[in-house]
């Protein structure tokens, strides 16, 4: 149909071509629509590599289990995409045309060293991502060839990984600046690290000189503090409304340290990524980890549930009506799951959180047992959907609080 329409454009997801065409910047003569082209949604693992078509939205990648095993770096760059609308219909394949330095997937695909495969009426190429981006919005991808999917190699036991994306908010925001980290980390020691930095740059930037100093060196967090400057050079970025070049270049140095940090010490960090690993699920649905940690005051977290012969140390503290009696699941309590996002999460470090309330308790008796009732900007989705403060809870409920992020 490429080949026989003229002009004719693609339109997947549409979270990017739409945009542009409501904005009058595409006036495409014909749209081809390949969103129901299941065969390009395929995630499967081939053994040495893990195929993902270019039809798999961002959603469908980051709850993927075999991507979480085989290649969570592209797991966490999907995650980090927009927000819960954008991510059901947005598409790998959509981000990767797109050819954005912003796109949040490309930096990963970079250090992945993946393969985008791309499909014409003269049969199928592969190109390596490092070369596949020619600059903004321009990419390899020849006229009539379409994207059908990436193939990425597997992620081996002492392969390490982080994304950092720092954006004006923590959600339905394009990068300011990003960082992908692929290396193997063996004995303390690196080998193959591959940083990769996004809006930074006309096109995603590999930190030649940042990867070539840690090469088979026996990483300390003094070693990175040292090396992480180097990410400077690579970057060339502009100054536009989200930043000033100079700012992208003092992010784009720290992102680079906070993702090596994490990609070589995760346990130390709490971040979304631990989610991906332990529960590949609905809940994977989680936005890139806070770039920043500032010292707000530290939300009260309630006792986690003790043994039932030992007694709860903070019940004086709590309102008379909310004491849990014996927790969960009982006749008379219930327990429920809570995860803060946002700027919540940053004064919740320890993650998500179980709390047991008497049964009957409402989404407003939870905003009164972790010390949110006093805030008009919060809100709560009960397992994934947006609940006010009527709402009764239910033993097993997954709450995730948030600040409304646009009109809310
Ligand atoms: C509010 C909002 C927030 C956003 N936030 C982010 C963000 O945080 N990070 C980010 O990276 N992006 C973000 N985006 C951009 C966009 O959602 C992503 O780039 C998404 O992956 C695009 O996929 P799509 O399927 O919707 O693409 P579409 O809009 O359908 O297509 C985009 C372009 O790709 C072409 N195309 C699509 N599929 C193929 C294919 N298989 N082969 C060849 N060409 C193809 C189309 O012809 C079109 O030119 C955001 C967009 C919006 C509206």
């Amino acid at each position: 149909m490429l080949a026989a329409e003229p002009g004719a454009v693609l339109v997947a997801g549409g979270t990017d071509l739409l945009v542009k065409m409501k904005d009058g910047k595409a006036r495409p003569p014909a749209l081809i629509s390949i969103d129901r082209a299941t065969d390009m949604s395929a995630i499967q693992d081939t053994g040495r590599t893990v195929w993902v078509g270019a039809g798999c939205t961002h959603a469908s990648i980051s709850r993927s289990r075999v991507v979480a095993e085989k290649a969570p770096l592209l797991a966490a760059a999907s995650a980090a995409v927009g927000s819960p609308q954008i991510r059901n219909r947005g598409t790998l394949g959509g981000n990767i045309a797109t050819a954005s330095p912003a796109g949040d997937t490309i930096p990963a695909l970079i250090a992945m060293d993946a393969r985008i495969v791309a499909e014409g009426l003269a049969g199928q190429r592969a190109i390596e991502a490092g070369r596949f981006f020619l600059g903004p919005g321009r990419s390899a991808l020849g006229a009539g060839e379409i994207i059908v999917g990436a193939e990425i190699p597997c992620d081996g036991p002492s392969d390490v990984w982080a994304f950092r994306k720092l954006g004006q908010r923590q959600a339905m925001s394009i990068s300011i600046a990003s960082v992908a980290v692929h290396a193997r980390l063996e004995g303390g020691v690196l080998s193959r690290v591959a940083v990769a930095l996004g809006s930074v740059a006309p096109v995603v930037v590999r930190a030649r000189r940042l990867e070539q100093a840690l090469e088979g060196e026996r990483v300390t967090a003094e070693l990175l503090a040292q090396v992480c400057p180097m990410a400077r050079e690579a970057a060339s970025p502009i100054t536009d409304i989200r930043g000033s070049r100079d700012y992208r270049l003092a992010m784009v140095e720290a992102l680079a340290y906070q993702a090596l940090y994490v990609a070589v010490w995760p346990d130390e960090v709490h971040e979304p990524r631990a989610k991906w690993a332990a529960e590949a699920g609905p809940s994977l649905d989680g936005v890139s980890g806070p770039c920043v940690r500032h010292g707000r005051g530290q939300l009260h977290r309630p006792e986690q549930p003790q043994p039932k012969t030992e007694p709860q140390t903070d019940a004086e503290s709590e309102p008379a009506s909310l004491k849990a009696t014996t927790p969960g699941g009982d006749g008379d309590s219930i327990r429920v799951r809570v995860v803060f996002f946002g700027e919540l999460a940053v004064r919740s470090p320890g993650g998500p959180m179980t709390v047991d309330l008497p049964r009957g308790s409402t989404v407003a008796d939870l905003y009164r047992r972790v010390e949110l009732a006093d805030s008009s900007y919060v809100v709560a989705l009960v397992n994934h959907r947006r609940e006010f403060d009527d709402k009764v809870l239910s033993d097993g409920d997954e709450i995730a609080l948030m600040h409304p992020v646009g009109g809310g």
